[in-house]
């Protein structure tokens, strides 16, 4: 039977148990740098196999070996610019392949036994979207039947299978994290254990702001908006999924064995100290910044109502993903108008592509396209009750003599845009003047932070 556990359906029916026999399950995801290679490999598989002495049953989640994914994009590039969207999750799909079946390798030789499989044999049911599909169902029985014999259980990541389709599907970059959260909610585990290559989730990325914090604790609210705003220590939607099911996720380094992270799954839940007593939330949780956005304008627009709505109906009907949006005040006189936007580059050209067809029904004059751009976040819960954090903000970014491209706001973020040039000294001035900056350096073990 399978479990009716997904990313776009609530409900949550009847559960497996989460023992096998008497044992806990865990959940153990390893990113690309923790297995970049042989060693990692086998330095994984021995960090694996301690799980499982320790009186665990372990399922293992992996990701593609180092940067394997970005070698494989890159070489479908040389071969044809428009590749279709099916060959290409059956390109992609083989990276975490080859890892868990090295996994697997490494676990039996070290003496226990270790089975792999991949995304459609783990029971991971997604839509049939190519390249950004959605889970709707974790059917993970032969996982369970693979545990309940005493073996260690490897599923590849960022994979699925769609049952309308009977096609193979990814689930965007970075998707291992979402598959390995899926998998602990449909096997009731104990924990998910995200280990990639820092100690844990940091105030900023360790690689741009070296005194960046390592944080215990942070609310699952807080973690979406940094995930959101780019930081990529976690899949976005790995951290919607852990909320909506209450899976605990301890994010740490597989290199070291430091205590990590742990996401708590609602702003709510108060954050307590090792005593057990309440803290209040910190006023800032930390700065988050994404290259991964270009930014469009549309000039010239005639500044009547219903051509925003023209404009981003088209850019819907293209499937992008827009973020920002800031529309100029009107010239006098002219009554035409300006509207920008950022949305990922990956979708920028079709994008383009289709506002250029809508253009004489829109009536817009021309289009700007811009890649070289950088976006900065500042996130925090307690930005509710103290006022003075724009100020404080705005002033540190004049300061240091930034230039702001595009600003947004929410309840607990504040977002600009900058020239891709000035984002990691803008994300650096921003932590240091909300005193985020610490006197010791942040550890980065592995990756080349592509
Ligand atoms: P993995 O291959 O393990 O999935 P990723 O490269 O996807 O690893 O994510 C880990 C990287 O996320 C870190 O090496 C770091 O550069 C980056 N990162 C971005 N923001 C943060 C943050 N706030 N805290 C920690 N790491 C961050
Ligand atoms: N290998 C995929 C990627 O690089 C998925 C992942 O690592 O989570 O995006
Ligand atoms: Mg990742």
């Amino acid at each position: 039977m399978s479990t009716p556990i997904s990313e776009v359906h609530d409900a949550r029916q009847q559960q497996p148990t989460g023992e096998a026999g008497t044992q806990q399950i865990i959940v153990q995801k390893f990113g690309g740098s923790s297995v970049s290679d042989a060693e990692g490999v086998k330095r994984v598989a021995k960090r694996v196999v301690d799980a499982q002495s320790a009186g665990n049953a372990v399922v293992v989640v992996v990701s593609a070996m180092g940067d394997t994914t970005d070698e494989l994009l890159d070489l479908a590039a040389q071969v044809t610019d428009s590749a279709p969207a099916r060959e290409m999750d059956m390109l992609l799909s083989a990276g975490e392949r080859i890892s868990m079946a090295l996994l697997a390798m490494a676990i039996n030789k070290l003496g226990a036994s270790a089975q792999s499989f991949t995304g459609s044999q783990a029971g991971m049911i997604t839509d049939g979207i190519h390249g950004k599909a959605r889970i709707i169902d974790v059917d993970p029985h032969r996982i369970r039947t693979a545990l309940g014999k005493g073996h260690i259980a490897i599923v590849a990541g960022f994979q699925g299978m769609s049952r309308a389709t009977n096609e193979i599907t990814t689930l965007g970059r970075g998707g291992s994290d979402t598959t390995a959260v899926a998998l602990a909610a449909a096997l009731e585990a104990s924990v998910c254990e995200i280990y990639t290559d820092v100690d844990g989730i940091y105030t900023a990325d360790p690689r741009v702001v070296p005194a960046a914090q390592k944080i215990d604790t942070i609310s699952s609210e807080e973690m979406l908006e940094l995930a959101a705003s780019g930081a990529k220590i976690l899949h976005l939607r790995c951290v919607e999924y852990a909320r909506r099911f209450g899976v605990p996720l301890h994010v740490r380094s597989s290199f070291s064995q430091h205590e990590g992270t742990w996401v708590i799954p609602s702003a709510d839940d108060k954050i307590t100290t090792q005593e057990g007593v309440a803290l209040e939330q910190p006023i800032i949780s930390g700065v988050a910044h994404d290259r991964s956005e270009a930014k469009v304008t549309v000039v010239g627009v005639p500044d009547i109502p219903g051509k925003a709505a023209a404009i981003f109906e088209v850019i819907a009907a293209a499937h992008s993903n827009i973020d920002m949006i800031v529309q100029n005040v009107s010239t006098q006189g002219r009554n035409k108008t300006d509207i920008s936007f950022t949305l990922p580059i990956v979708e920028g050209a079709e994008a383009l592509a289709a506002l250029h067809a809508a253009q004489d029904l829109i009536g817009f004059e021309s289009i700007d396209y811009n890649e070289q751009i950088g976006k900065l976040s500042l996130i925090g819960a307690g930005m509710r009750s103290h006022p003075g954090v724009s100020a404080t903000f705005f002033k540190a970014l004049s300061d240091a003599g930034i230039n702001i491209n595009m600003i947004s706001t929410s309840e607990i973020r504040i977002s600009v845009v900058t020239h891709a040039d000035l984002l990691d000294e803008a994300v650096r001035v921003i932590h240091k003047a909300f005193d985020l900056d610490s006197d010791s350096e942040a550890t980065v073990y592995g990756g080349t932070g592509r």
